[in-house]
Order: C-alpha cells, then sequence, then structure tokens
C-alpha cells in the first residue's frame, strides 16, 4: 500500500532520543506512507541512549546503546544523513542548508536540536584537558585522555556531576566534585537527602568540595590542565576537568529563521509544540513549551507523540506540566525525588520519616486534602515507583512501612 502516493518531506533536524521517538512514531502512524522523511544529524552515529551514555564506558559498545534498530536504517521512506548539521533555514522557500552547502526541500521541519553542556566562563576553560559529557565523542575524548590513579576534577554535582565523576572512577582516576549549592544535587534533594548521598558518594572515593565555586583552571608548562583553584582559596591538582554545569537549549538556528525563542531560551512553542510557522514545530530539550524548558527525556517523548499525531492527522494529547521524577542511576545509592517537592503556597506539610547517614525518607502531604504530593528517599528505603503511585492520593495508614521497610 501507499507505492505512489509519497507526496510529502518531513525534515528533522538533530536525531538525538526525542527526534528520533517522533520518527519512529510517524513511521508507526502513516500507514497510507504519506511522508518521506530526511533527517540531518549533526553527530555521526544514528540515535542513541543518551540516558544511558555512562554506561558505554562500563562495557556497553555503540551498538548496544543504539536506538535505531535495522528496520529503521533500512526504510525506504527514509534517509539519515549523519555527520550532517544545518546551518540555516529558509522558512520563505521552505528549505534548509546543511553545513556542506546541500539544500533540503521540507515541507514540514521539526526541530529536535537537543541542549548543550553548559561551560562556565572561568578563566582556563577552554584548556587542553577540559571536557563535557554528553556524546559518544565526548566519553571518546574523555577516555583517551584518563590517567588511571591521576586526580581529575568534575565541575558540578548534580545528577550528571555525578555520573561524570562516577565515569572518571570507572576509567581510574580520582575524582573530586565541585559544587556551588551547599550540597550535591540542589535540584532534586534537600539538605538531609544529600547528606545520606554525600557519604555514600565519599565511601566510594570521589572527593566532595561543596559551598564553593570554580575559580580558574590552572595550566602547567605545557599548556594543559594542571590544577583548578576554587573560590574559597582551595587548589585541586587535576590532570582534567569535566564540565557538568547544567544545560542549555540549542536554539540557535531559531534568530536566522525569525523564530521566538522563551525568556530563558529554548525555541518558543505552544502547548503543541507549535511555532508561530504552521509548518515548523520544536520538540525535546530545544523546546520552550509555554516558555519552560524540559531537560529530561520523558517530557521529549510526549512532546514527539503530539508532533507525529498532528502530521498523521490525529488528534494529539497537548502537552501539559510533566512527572519530572528523577532517579540516580549510578553510584549504588538509591536517590529519589518525585512530585512536588517544595510547599506550593504554604498548602502543605513535611514528614520526614528517616534522618541520618544511611537512609532519609520525606513526604510532602497537601494541608487540604492530605493527599501526598512528592517526596525524597535516600538509602535503604523502599520501592520508590510504588510510592510514587500514591502521588494525587491520601497515602495508607502503613505509609512509614512503605518508605522503611
Ligand atoms: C550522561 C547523561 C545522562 C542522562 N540521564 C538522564 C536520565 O537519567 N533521565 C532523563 O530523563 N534524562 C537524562 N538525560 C537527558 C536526556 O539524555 C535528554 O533529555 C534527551 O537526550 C533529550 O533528547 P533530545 O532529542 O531533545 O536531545 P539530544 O538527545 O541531545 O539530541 C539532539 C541532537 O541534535 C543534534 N543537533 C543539534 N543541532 C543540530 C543541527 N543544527 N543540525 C543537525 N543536528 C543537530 C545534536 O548533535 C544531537 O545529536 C541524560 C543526559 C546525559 C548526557
Amino acid at each position: 500500500m501507499g507505492e505512489g502516493i509519497v507526496t510529502r518531506t518531513l525534515l528533522v533536524i538533530g536525531h538525538g532520543m526525542v527526534g528520533h521517538r517522533l520518527v519512529d512514531q510517524l513511521r508507526a502512524l502513516d500507514t497510507d506512507h504519506a511522508w518521506r522523511i530526511v533527517i540531518a544529524a549533526e553527530e555521526h552515529y544514528p540515535a542513541y541512549d543518551r540516558v544511558g551514555l555512562s554506561s558505554y564506558l562500563d562495557g556497553k559498545s555503540k551498538s548496544d546503546l543504539t536506538l535505531a534498530g535495522a528496520g529503521f536504517l533500512t526504510d525506504p521512506r527514509m534517509d539519515l544523513l549523519l555527520g550532517c548539521p544545518v546551518v540555516s533555514v529558509d522558512r520563505t522557500a521552505r528549505t534548509a542548508q546543511t553545513a556542506h552547502g546541500d539544500r533540503i526541500s521540507y515541507d514540514a521541519l521539526v526541530l529536535a536540536t537537543g541542549s548543550r553542556p553548559f561551560v562556565p566562563p572561568v578563566p582556563g576553560h577552554d584548556l587542553t584537558g577540559c571536557f563535557v559529557y554528553r556524546t559518544f565523542d565526548d566519553l571518546d575524548a574523555l577516555r583517551a585522555a584518563a590517567r588511571p590513579g591521576r586526580p581529575g576534577v568534575v565541575v558540578g554535582g548534580g545528577l550528571l556531576g555525578l555520573e561524570a565523576a562516577n565515569a572518571l572512577r570507572l576509567l581510574g582516576m580520582r575524582p573530586h566534585v565541585v559544587e556551588t549549592a551547599p550540597h550535591l544535587m540542589p535540584t532534586q534533594l534537600d539538605s538531609g537527602a544529600a547528606h545520606v548521598l554525600d557519604r555514600h558518594v565519599t565511601e566510594l572515593g570521589l572527593r566532595v568540595h561543596c559551598g564553593t565555586a570554580t575559580a580558574s583552571i590552572d595550566a602547567g608548562a605545557n599548556g594543559e590542565v594542571r590544577a583548578v583553584t576554587l573560590s574559597d582559596g582551595t587548589v585541586l591538582e587535576a590532570d582534567l576537568v569535566v564540565f557538568s554545569a547544567g544545560i542549555r537549549p540549542r536554539d540557535e538556528l531559531a534568530d536566522a529563521m525569525g523564530l521566538e525563542r522563551g525568556e530563558r531560551g529554548g525555541i518558543a512553542v505552544d502547548d503543541l509544540c507549535r511555532t508561530a510557522d504552521e509548518r515548523v514545530w520544536a520538540i525535546g530539550e530545544c523546546a520552550a513549551v509555554n516558555g519552560r524548558c524540559y531537560g529530561l527525556v520523558a517530557p521529549g517523548y510526549r512532546m514527539a507523540e503530539s508532533v507525529a499525531h498532528q502530521l498523521t492527522g490525529q488528534k494529539p494529547e497537548p502537552f501539559t506540566s510533566t512527572d519530572t521524577s528523577t532517579t540516580l542511576k549510578l553510584l549504588g545509592v538509591k536517590i529519589a525525588a518525585f512530585g512536588a517537592l517544595r510547599p506550593d503556597h504554604g498548602h502543605a506539610v513535611e514528614v520526614v520519616f528517616a534522618e541520618g547517614t544511611d537512609r532519609y525518607a520525606k513526604i510532602l502531604l497537601s494541608e487540604d486534602s492530605g493527599d501526598l504530593l512528592g517526596g525524597i528517599l535516600a538509602g535503604d528505603t523502599g520501592s520508590w515507583t510504588a510510592i510514587r503511585s500514591l502521588v494525587g492520593h491520601r497515602p495508607p495508614a502503613d505509609l512509614e512501612q512503605l518508605l522503611l521497610p
């Protein structure tokens, strides 16, 4: 079915996790084969599991992590252009220009360009020996530079910073983690949960420096990283530095295209991921949905599914605010934050069930209804997926047993 009726071209810019989900969904829904799909991908590899990227330094190969199955790569409806970044888009002519000088025509365009790691502009941030942690290429470069037994510094003590520190550990290095906030994972955790995490990672050999900033990256005689100076005057000897100080949406095509950006960056879209141009959508980490960017994969997948529905004439689900539950996947300590993590307008009460260095459990309850709003678990606590499913409901009488079995 469908032969001879391929009439329209969808161009997807970016073949990351979310761009891939869009194409996969579209291939499934577009039973009439009404779309030809061109993907322009900056990276040299088909989409891979970036969430599982750290396992690439722990025995997994690039092909273990690929998201593109055989059927995907051989689908005649698809044209995957690897190592082919788009540098500009002419919305009037409906063409995109690649860095190689080719022009790609489209009927519909989806921007799925993700984020870039934020590198704070501290002196020395661009020395040889400074890395970021986002792509296969980043990890290959890190692996090539790592020297077992030598110290390395990770700038940023959030979720990704801890993954990067663990990566240095797996490469045999001695990792330091520098975090400006008073404790690790400040976005997700309070000090009680961070205390459990801190003790655990310290036992694993990570040296944690919180409440201090990176003042400069210092070069040795050979011009490569030799040390990191902190704002409290501490000097950490270091052979390399990994920046993991947050991400910024890759919205650079928006200006040239005359598309609006969100106040804090990102390509401005509505709750159906539509830009002001009816032929152009933005999804995933590059999109600012009603002003907000999402740095997690699950919201991006929902955006991709919504756009696939729109492209095939089906009723899409508008994107509403989403579950931003997070878990630390590595380092062998259970850390989970789910639902609302801070009292909203004072109409909530916090209940702490355990506090110490081994485990911590805190929940937030609505003062009015008594419903569970969210919580933080750290260390030897109950199954967070079971507990998370109670969000929005009155917790059962045996909640403490669930939290601390
Ligand atoms: C180490 C690590 C661990 C993570 N762990 C978690 C986790 O536990 N849970 C979670 O929810 N999320 C996690 N994330 C975040 C998750 O990976 C992202 O939310 C997800 O990858 C976003 O998908 P995306 O398609 O929007 O962006 P990306 O996956 O970044 O893909 C964007 C792609 O677009 C390409 N691109 C950019 N500009 C252009 C251009 N002009 N032309 C062509 N191509 C372009 C980029 O090169 C990239 O390949 C993690 C991320 C990292 C790095």
